[in-house]
């Protein structure tokens, strides 16, 4: 049985069906991208999963369990992960700090411990950090990295609630190609060593048939094709509905 189920899901926001009746499974230690056009409903699509919007219909099994109608902080408590851009407020604690913040909002302690718990759970922690390779930078202040190894700590700190899946929407927004490639590379080992599965958006086609493992494909709301990027990317819909005529993933990566 597959870990994750979605079964004719939807949401409609006034008279626009944002999401309208999408089915798909994922399975433990997959990653699975969702891609489609600006307004196809992938962030809505994940807003359902991780609880923030409810579903108008259909139904979302985790583990066997149905999400629908759960609260976001319950859904995260059962192994649904998403990355959090690290607040402002927290840009001035250190890299090891932060994943220790996490850690102690996964064991459920409130943050005014905090100031007695500078030392808290700290070796699980650097192990995390080791884990997304930022163990050396764990006393600088996240406020002086570079962005890529930024994403890193936030890929750590997601990981403290050892999540079963991951959302992740767009994660490599403003980053060079050359760190993507590197936090998609990271991000599939701990795919591959945790046997976590991953659904997350990604514009750069390269990214996705570098690292997905399959893909689902929304316009408009609605799934119009699903399977391997290789049988994607020669997926006539796709290229129609997706690039507009004429066009192809190839000349649409050289645009952008
Ligand atoms: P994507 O992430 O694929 O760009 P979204 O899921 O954000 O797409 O949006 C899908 C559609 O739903 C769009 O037409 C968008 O304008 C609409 N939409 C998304 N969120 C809201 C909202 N909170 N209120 C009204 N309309 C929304
Ligand atoms: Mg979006």
């Amino acid at each position: 049985m597959s870990l994750l189920q979605v079964n004719n899901l939807g949401k409609s926001f006034g008279g626009v069906k944002a999401v309208d009746g999408i089915s798909f499974e994922l399975a433990a230690g997959e990653l699975l991208a969702l891609i489609g056009p600006n307004g196809a409903g992938k962030s809505t699509t994940f807003n359902m999963v991780n609880g923030q919007l409810k579903a108008d219909q259909g139904s979302i099994l985790f583990d066997g369990e149905e999400l629908v109608g759960r609260r976001p902080r319950e859904i995260w408590r059962r192994g649904v992960g998403r990355t959090f851009q690290i607040a402002e407020t927290f840009a001035s604690l250190t890299v090891v700090e932060n994943v220790q913040m996490a850690l102690l909002s996964h064991d459920g302690k409130l943050f005014s411990t905090w100031r007695r718990a500078a030392d808290y759970r700290r070796d699980d922690a650097l192990q995390l950090l080791d884990q997304v390779g930022m163990q050396r930078q764990a006393d600088r202040p996240c406020s002086v990295l570079a962005y890529g190894d930024v994403k890193r700590v936030e890929l750590a700190i997601a990981m403290a609630n050892s999540p079963k899946l991951l959302l992740m929407d767009e994660p490599t927004a403003g980053m060079a190609p050359q760190e993507r490639n590197s936090l998609m590379a990271l991000t599939k080992e701990l795919v591959v060593q945790r046997g976590m599965a991953v659904l997350f958006t990604e514009h750069s086609m390269d990214v996705v048939f570098a690292y997905a493992d399959r893909m689902i494909v929304l316009a408009r709301g609605r799934l119009i094709a699903q399977g391997k990027p290789l049988e994607i990317r020669d997926h006539p819909k796709v290229q129609e509905v997706y690039f507009g005529s004429g066009k192809t993933f190839e000349n649409k990566e050289a645009a952008t």
